[in-house]
This record gives structure tokens, C-alpha cells and sequence, in this order.
């Protein structure tokens, strides 16, 4: 089993050195807890990037991410750079290592937070036990397909785009979402809309061949729109999501919305050589700089990669554990703080966290 990974590190701007600062201890103390070692190297990105370089992903960033076995990225953007041609902004920088990258698969799990149910807009009895993981595909699909544009057609503007996908890149998510489901319930949903489209015939046709592989995991299929409403209507129900581009983009910001605040979700991009992992939520400028951020998504981040990357699902079955404990405990940040309950800053949040891991 492989023992020393090489990290790539990016703080970017706004409340992202401080959350990045928050990952980065969890992960020392989860080195010497699984004698693992971790070579951490920084690198510029973002505001911060323009600001040095002026380009928002230099070329030296994007060298080190991929001489590395994970990227940990915190968030980018900020007031200071909102006027800058869209090629030179800080989110351009987000896009690009993406895309080099070539991550095909995004993944945002939604775990409901016994303590952090009040938070949900869901009613208690339908939130409480959520435990469920879109995976969409983020490189291909009707954001991508050719042909696409706007023209005048019989005296009239049309605008056009084409939903497109290749055998290949719905093989490779449905696999990888099999693989993930055997560490979890063995559930996967396979969303489409095979009723209309013929792309979805194609993409189920795919999903079903790659299944032969996978007896062991139960598998079903079901229309976007059907989707959309059972994921408020019984959640629990869900354990894998598995989705193409489009349908994927909302039905994870609904999954999202599910169990409540923006700083308790991570995410994970996937690709053949390299992975990605972030939180869902922003630079946070408002409160950037006054160490009351909430690091738990980045926290959360840097266990997907325990899971995903070193294959360790214990230690970020620990990292989960130890953050259950922590909110049990009643200790808040300021976006999840509620009367009765106690509020810490980004600090202090972390330092608890890191005393139920030891
Ligand atoms: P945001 O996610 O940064 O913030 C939205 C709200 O949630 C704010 O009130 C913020 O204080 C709060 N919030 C977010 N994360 C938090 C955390 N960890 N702890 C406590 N509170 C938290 O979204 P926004 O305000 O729309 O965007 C701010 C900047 O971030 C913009 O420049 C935007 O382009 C950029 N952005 C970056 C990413 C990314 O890096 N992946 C994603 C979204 C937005």
C-alpha cells in the first residue's frame, strides 16, 4: 500500500489560507495516526495568482498539480478582481486546472448532521439519516457538445446546443461510481431521461453493460425529473447518484440544499491521473480575514481525498466521526450557529475536531 503522497496545496483568497490552514493540521495529525507521510507544496491560484503573476493559474501551479498525487484547493475570487476581462479573472484559473486536468467526474456528497437538522429546509423525520453522493460527469454532455450557437434561421434568432455522449465517458463515471458505492450501501441511481432523449437510451444502455461487473451493487434507473422530486420527498432512499453534465449540475445544488449550510460541503473531481478536492462554497470574502470561517467543507474535502486518493476510508471515516462528535458537543461557527449552541471560530472548531481523531 502506498505510503507518502505528494500534495499539491491552494490556499487562493478570500477565508481560503484559513481553511487550508484548518485541512492541513487534520491531515498532520492523520499522518501520524496511519503512519503515512504527506509532502505538501504550495502553489498560487486565484486573486492571489493575479496579484503575483497576473496570470490566475500559472504555469508553475499547473506543473506541480500534476507531478502530484492530489490537489487540495481551497477557494478564489474577490471584489478586488471582479473587473478584470473574463479571461484574466480569478475563477478563470478554477476552469483551467479542470480542465487540464481532465477531471470528468465531480462528486458532492450530502450527509445530514444529526445535530445540524434544524438547519435542513426539510422536515426532521425526512432529512435526519441522509447519507447520499451525486456524481456528475463534468466534461462532457450538452456544456460541450458541438454543434452549438445562435443564428438567424427563417427571419428569426435560434440558439441551439447538443447533448453528446460517447460509450467511453459514460463507461468510465458509471464504473467509477460503482467502485465508490462498494465502500458505502452498494446503491447506485442512474439518472437520465430515457424516455425522450436518445442520448439517455445510450448512456442507460452504457450504465447497464458496466453493472455486469458490478452484481454485487444494486442499480436502478430513473428520469431527471422524477429524480428531482424524490430527492425532497424520500432522500434517504439515495445512496449513489450517477448523472451526465447537465442534470448532474442541479440535482447536486438540490442534494446540496438538502442538509443545509454551504460550509459544511466538499467535493471531489475526479479524472484518470489526477483529483481534485474542494469545498462546494466561495472565497467568503465578507468574512475573510477574521478567523470565523467555517473549515468543516475543507476538512471534509482532505477526507475524500483519504478516501478517494491514499485509499484510507477509515481515517476519513474518523475525520466524519470526530466532526459528528464536535457539533454533538453544541460547537458552532458563526453560519451554523443556532441559540443554546456554542460559537467558535475557525480555530477553535478545528482544534476540537482534531481532539476526537487523536
Ligand atoms: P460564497 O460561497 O463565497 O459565500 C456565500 C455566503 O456563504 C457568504 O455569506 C459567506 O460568508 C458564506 N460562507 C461561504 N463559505 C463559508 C464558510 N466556510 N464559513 C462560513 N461562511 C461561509 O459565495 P459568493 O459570496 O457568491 O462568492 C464570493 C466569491 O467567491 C466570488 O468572487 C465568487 O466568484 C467566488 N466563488 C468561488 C468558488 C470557488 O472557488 N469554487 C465558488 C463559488 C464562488
Amino acid at each position: 500500500m502506498k505510503k507518502q503522497f505528494k500534495i499539491t496545496v491552494l490556499p487562493g483568497d478570500g477565508i481560503g489560507p484559513e481553511i487550508m490552514e484548518s485541512a492541513i493540521e487534520v491531515l498532520k495529525v492523520i499522518s501520524k495516526k496511519y503512519n503515512i507521510t504527506f509532502e505538501f507544496q504550495e502553489g498560487l491560484i486565484g486573486g492571489a495568482a493575479i496579484d503575483e503573476t497576473g496570470e490566475p493559474l500559472p504555469d508553475e501551479t499547473l506543473k506541480k498539480a500534476k507531478e502530484s498525487d492530489a490537489v487540495l484547493l481551497a477557494a478564489v475570487g474577490g471584489e478586488k478582481w471582479d473587473n478584470l476581462p473574463t479571461d484574466k479573472r480569478p475563477e478563470k484559473g478554477l476552469l483551467k486546472i479542470r480542465k487540464e486536468l481532465d477531471l470528468f467526474a465531480n462528486i458532492r456528497p450530502g450527509k445530514a448532521y444529526t445535530a445540524l437538522l434544524d438547519a435542513s429546509p426539510l422536515k426532521e423525520n425526512l432529512i435526519k439519516g441522509v447519507d447520499l453522493m451525486v456524481i456528475r460527469e463534468l466534461t462532457g454532455g450538452i456544456y460541450f457538445g458541438e454543434p452549438r450557437g445562435i443564428e438567424e434561421r427563417g427571419g428569426e434568432k435560434v440558439g441551439f446546443n447538443t447533448m453528446i455522449y460517447y460509450e467511453h465517458e459514460i463507461a468510465r463515471i458509471a464504473r467509477l461510481a460503482f467502485e465508490l458505492s462498494r465502500n458505502r450501501r452498494k446503491k447506485v441511481t442512474s439518472v437520465d431521461k430515457a424516455n425522450v432523449l436518445e442520448v439517455s437510451a445510450v448512456w442507460r444502455e452504457v450504465v447497464n453493460r458496466v453493472h455486469a461487473d458490478f452484481q454485487d451493487v444494486e442499480l436502478e434507473h430513473m428520469y431527471v425529473d422524477n429524480a428531482a422530486m424524490q430527492l425532497v420527498r424520500r432522500p434517504k432512499d439515495f445512496d449513489i447518484i450517477v448523472t451526465g453534465n447537465l442534470f448532474g449540475d442541479i440535482l447536486s445544488d438540490e442534494a446540496g440544499a438538502l442538509t443545509g449550510s454551504l460550509g459544511m460541503l466538499p467535493s471531489a473531481s475526479i479524472g484518470e491521473r489526477y483529483a481534485l478536492y474542494e469545498p462546494v462554497h466561495g472565497s467568503a470574502p465578507d468574512i475573510a480575514g477574521q478567523g470565523i470561517a467555517n473549515p468543516i467543507a475543507m476538512i471534509l474535502s482532505a477526507a475524500m481525498m483519504l478516501e478517494i486518493t491514499c485509499k484510507l476510508p477509515e481515517a476519513a471515516r474518523d475525520i466524519e466521526n470526530a466532526i459528528e462528535k464536535v457539533l454533538e458537543e453544541g460547537y458552532r461557527t458563526g453560519d451554523i450557529w443556532s441559540p443554546k449552541t456554542k460559537k467558535v471560530g475557525t480555530k477553535e472548531m478545528t482544534e476540537q475536531i482534531i481532539k476526537h481523531i487523536l
